[in-house]
């Protein structure tokens, strides 16, 4: 399930004038231009207006739009609503980022009915209680899923039977496939792939000796296959990313990155979901498979990478001596929504917070990859809004969200 133009639908929703109307939502508002397109009405898409494009641009494009500040407060309760219809259907609910949502209904259909009939209820729930449009797939795989409810947006329902997933996908550009970003879209352009069916038709060994790990997983992507499951719901007591090294090290750069690229991805999780952490928590486990954590509480809740990240490395060093480290995590705790009182806001809050705001927007339109730090480039850490497969066997909480 993926809301459409969610931040301005919203809008839109709570000012009857601004309906049939170009609404962008971005950035401070009114005349303030600086940042990013955060969202952008149907109407507004008319005139080439999209997410991640520079404000000004917009406005140039679209001059008689309303720009409307980002509302990230009103937009997360709004989330939590549509959740909570979601969950109606089924407890197995994976939140992937502020408007968009796997279920799986395996157990729901003696109940609701088969699972376009549940798509369908979904859909009408969340329009008629909440006033909002929302794009369904349905599909036997997360991933098929995932390229269905993008196919006829708005107002989508797309359903591909069981074994059709290939068939389905074949016609599609490959821009299509979720997980192939710009870098590999050109990439796969050199070996003629234009669809997904022209990647499908090439052998999974080229693709593994041209790209690696990542090859082999394309290969599987274009036929459909995606063997993850939906993940088990929990409290958002903590969001928690891991990441598990092909090779154990101890080289402290690659840790101290490693952890950067972890941070980033927590605080792109507690921003989606409009919490603060007030604790910071790392984990590191060395090659005799022991596991080490320390926490630390902030001086300040926060929302943003650097100081998660600044946390993180402070109480992973301790932890560092003589050991070669396997896999490291990092963990917000103790969330809370932001205070009404930000007494203690630092002088720059504001404009790192609408540049923060500009990457949360390019990484929503473009993919987790689009835009990174420049210490992270061809660092080996996962994709922040992607589940990372060792933590299914691990102990730790599952982070309750995420964003794309
Ligand atoms: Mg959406």
């Amino acid at each position: 399930m993926d809301l459409d133009a969610f931040f301005a639908a919203v809008e839109q929703r709570d000012h009857p004038e601004l309906r049939g109307r170009p609404v962008v939502v971005g950035g401070g508002g009114g005349q303030d231009q600086r940042g990013v397109v955060s969202a952008a009405s149907y109407e507004a898409r008319r005139f080439g207006v999209h997410s991640a494009m520079p404000l000004r641009a917009a406005a140039a494009l679209c001059p008689d739009a309303v720009f409307l500040p980002v509302d990230g407060p009103k937009y997360a309760a709004v989330s939590r609503q549509v959740m909570a219809i979601l969950r109606r259907y089924t407890p197995r609910v994976e939140q992937l980022s502020i408007d968009e949502a796997f279920l799986d209904v395996t157990g729901s259909e003696a109940l609701f009915g088969p699972p376009e009939t549940i798509a369908a209820s979904i859909k009408s729930a969340i329009r008629g209680e909440l006033g909002l449009t929302a794009s369904v797939g349905v599909a036997a795989t997360r991933l098929v899923a995932k390229v269905a409810s993008d196919l006829r947006k708005p107002d989508g329902l797309v359903v591909v039977a069981p074994g059709e997933e290939a068939a389905f996908l074949a016609p599609l550009p490959i821009a299509r496939l979720w997980g192939v970003g710009e870098k590999t879209r050109v990439a796969l352009a050199e070996f003629g792939v234009r669809t997904i069916g022209d990647l499908a038709a090439i052998p999974p060994d080229a693709l593994r000796r041209r790209f690696g790990e990542h090859g082999a997983q394309l290969a599987e992507r274009a036929r459909g296959i995606d063997a993850s499951a939906v993940a088990e719901p929990q409290d958002a007591k903590s969001i928690s990313h891991e990441h598990t090294f092909e090779v154990d090290t101890s080289d402290r750069e690659v840790i101290e990155r490693t952890l950067l690229g972890l941070s980033e991805g927590v605080a792109a999780r507690l921003r989606a979901a409009g919490l603060r952490a007030g604790t910071v928590a790392v984990k590191v486990r060395d090659s005799e498979f022991s596991t080490h954590t320390r926490q630390r509480v902030l001086a300040e809740p926060t929302d943003l990478a650097d100081p998660i990240w600044r946390t993180s490395v402070e109480l992973a060093r301790p932890l560092l001596h003589g050991v070669r480290v396997r896999l490291l995590g990092v963990a917000a705790r103790n969330l809370g929504a932001p205070s009404q009182l930000a007494l203690f806001a630092a002088a720059d809050e504001d404009r790192r917070r609408r540049a923060v705001e500009a990457v949360d927007a390019i990484r929503r339109r473009f993919g987790a990859r689009a835009l990174t730090r420049a210490r992270l480039l061809d660092a080996d850490v996962p994709e922040p809004f992607e589940r990372d497969p060792d933590r299914l066997r691990d102990d730790d909480p599952k982070p309750p969200l995420g964003t794309g």
